[in-house]
């Protein structure tokens, strides 16, 4: 009787349990395990002597409230960076030299997707399973097939893009190739979210503004507002209801209204009061309304969430001497006889890095990256190292271990560069 009773004793304070919690694990182990959630925000120039004084005066507090939950500092671009060919360093993690996209013209004719020599980083995450979604990312027409959907950005082609670089078609004018995938998308798009803007709108030329500068300014600065909101009709309408796994979202206007109101001084090359004391606010006020669209995002972005606030490069007032000393001129390529003020296609890309912040489940909280720890060459790398895919051969980059809390935890293992 004690043998039977001390073996049926036995059976259900040990066996059973120990039965029940192996069952518990294996039934763990064999659901599927969700995907992690990856946004990213991608400013055209963003520049970080700009918001620094927004934010500590409190102006960007959606920013703010990024940069405290998680890493931020700057990050390393290209020589001589623009937008086409920094984007696509970041979407390949190979140099321009080698994916083909060295700037807005390649052999004569405007970057186009059907250019690139090596694969983005939507492409090798659509053929691992992952969902994704991008909006207004430069260098991305025509629309590429992505396990899931693609508005197309900057250099997307049609009325009034006949010179060859940068125009503002809407939806509706698109000519040469696709700006929506699936096309099915487009009826939906012009349904929901209207006639959009693809792009931030052109810069005045000279002509435009001589003798009219303070009305001229003021005239584009509202086409800018307009594009923006459109922007953040477009981002809410397509994070509402068509989430996915990696998402991806690019503004452009910022860097368009630095080239030409960065609210420079009477020292500055190109100065001229007519134009530089009339809206001195223009500038800063780009990013204010960046804020904005930022906490639109945020409405999106849960605590599993990843989200990377990332730009090419930064703008900062012409300084680069030696271009006149060796004749050669300061301008730039976005085209156009705009008078410009600021750039950022400088020989040394350290004069203008871009930024880089991140928040996301085991991201570090509230720390400074000092120097130039990360590079456009690393987002690509650390981004498939959350899904748990290698990184390819092709990619020069490294994922950013040092960001996260605990590195041994990540998925796939970091190669060095
Ligand atoms: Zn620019």
């Amino acid at each position: 009787m004690i043998v039977q009773y001390r073996m049926k004793r036995f059976f259900t304070i040990v066996v059973l349990p120990l039965m029940f919690s192996c069952l518990w694990v294996l039934a763990v182990a064999q659901q599927p395990k969700s995907r992690p959630h990856v946004v990213v925000v991608g400013v055209n120039g963003m520049e970080w002597d700009i918001i620094r004084p927004l934010l500590m005066k409190g102006q960007m507090p959606s920013l703010a409230s990024v940069v405290q939950r998680g890493v931020y500092g700057k990050m390393r671009t290209l020589p001589a960076p623009n937008c086409p060919k920094v984007y696509t360093t970041i979407a390949t993690s190979t140099s321009p030299e080698e994916n083909g996209i060295t700037g807005f013209i390649v052999g004569g004719a405007t970057a186009r997707t059907d250019m690139l020599k090596k694969e983005p980083l939507w492409s090798i995450l659509s053929n691992n399973g992952v969902t994704v979604g991008m909006a207004n990312v430069p260098a991305t027409f025509p629309a590429m097939p992505v396990n899931g959907y693609v508005v197309t950005g900057m250099l997307t082609r049609g009325k009034g893009c006949e010179d060859g670089i940068l125009c503002s078609p809407k939806l509706s004018e698109v000519k040469g190739g696709e700006a929506v995938y699936p096309p099915s998308m487009v009826a939906e798009l012009e349904t929901n979210v209207g006639d959009f803007w693809i792009d931030c709108s052109r810069m005045p030329t000279a002509e435009d503004l001589k003798g009219k500068e303070a009305e001229a300014i003021d005239h584009w600065l509202q086409q800018v507002s307009q594009v923006r909101a459109q922007q953040a009709k477009l981002f809410d309408y397509l994070l509402s209801h068509h989430p996915t796994d990696f998402t991806m979202f690019v503004q452009s206007c910022e860097d368009r209204v630095g080239h030409w109101l960065y609210p420079v001084q009477p020292h500055n090359v190109g100065y001229s009061p007519n134009l530089h004391a009339v809206r001195l606010e223009a500038f800063p006020e780009q990013y204010r309304a960046f804020d904005q669209v930022l906490g639109t995002i945020l409405q999106h972005v849960d605590k599993d969430t990843y989200l990377f606030i990332i730009s090419d490069h930064g703008i900062k007032p012409l300084r680069e001497f030696e271009e006149s000393r060796r004749g050669r001129s300061s301008g730039h390529d976005h085209g156009g006889d705009t008078p410009i003020i600021a750039k950022h296609d400088f020989a040394d890309g350290d004069d203008v890095p871009g930024a880089f912040i991140a928040i996301g489940p085991n991201i570090k909280r509230d720390v400074r990256l000092m120097g130039f720890t990360v590079s456009v060459f690393d987002i690509a790398p650390t981004i498939l190292n959350l899904y748990g895919i290698p990184q390819p051969a092709q990619m020069k980059g490294r994922v950013l271990s040092e960001i996260f809390e605990a590195p041994s935890s990540q998925p796939a293992k970091s190669s060095a560069r």
